[in-house]
């Protein structure tokens, strides 16, 4: 069994105009299919062939460390963050509920700061990468990973993820990355996915 490319749970038209279908189309349909094929070649035949996205990735930067050979994690993670993204996307603008709700109260002060905190960290952060909404330590933090590091390498649980890769808004925004952080941020979070993923206890699971 290889891994699949995870289908966009919603239309391609469905964050029009934050994120245009084009973008969709491109970014799900050409970079993460991309990422899942190399992934499956590079897997064929050998000892992770038929295991779960999460021990691939977890032997693949095992062997990065290893060996400085990163070709398999860049591809494996990259597989994984982007279903995870995927999924911290929405059609509907949400707001959280419950205790993610109070756990942000708690840790940003207001939800409003925490969408401040989001787009700041997101506007900052250099070069490719992803900025994640994690629990920790009975927490909830802004954190940011660079080109394909997972959640892995921050020590906690995602909660949300947006990419900030360029191929993420160039397309829709060219270099204007504060303003397609603004649409998603705005109105295009899964605030109801981020509280599946507190309340879980366990980090989500790319479908096989
Ligand atoms: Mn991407």
């Amino acid at each position: 069994m290889s891994i699949s490319l995870l289908p966009l749970p919603y239309a391609e038209t469905a964050l029009e105009p934050a994120i245009s279908a084009t973008t969709l189309q491109t970014h799900h349909g050409k970079h993460h299919k991309a990422y899942v094929d190399k992934t499956n070649a590079a897997i064929e035949g050998g000892e992770l062939a038929g295991k779960n996205l999460e021990d691939i990735v977890a032997a693949a930067e095992a062997k990065g460390d290893a060996t400085g050979d990163w070709g398999l994690f860049n591809n494996a993670a990259q597989v994984w963050n982007h279903g995870f993204y995927w999924h911290s996307l929405s059609p509907e603008a949400q707001s959280p509920q419950g205790e993610l709700a109070a756990a942000i109260d708690a840790s940003f002060g207001s939800f409003d700061a925490l969408k401040t905190e989001l787009a700041t960290q997101g506007t900052a952060h250099f070069a490719s990468g992803w900025v994640w909404l994690v629990a920790k330590d009975g927490k909830v933090a802004v954190e940011q990973t660079h080109d394909a590091a997972t959640f892995n390498s921050l020590g906690a649980t995602p909660l949300l993820v947006i990419d900030l890769w360029e191929h993420a808004y160039y397309i829709d925004y060219k270099n204007l990355r504060p303003d397609y952080l603004k649409q998603v941020i705005d109105d295009h979070l899964n605030w109801a996915f981020a509280g599946e993923n507190l309340s879980r206890g366990a980090v989500w699971a790319y479908p096989a």
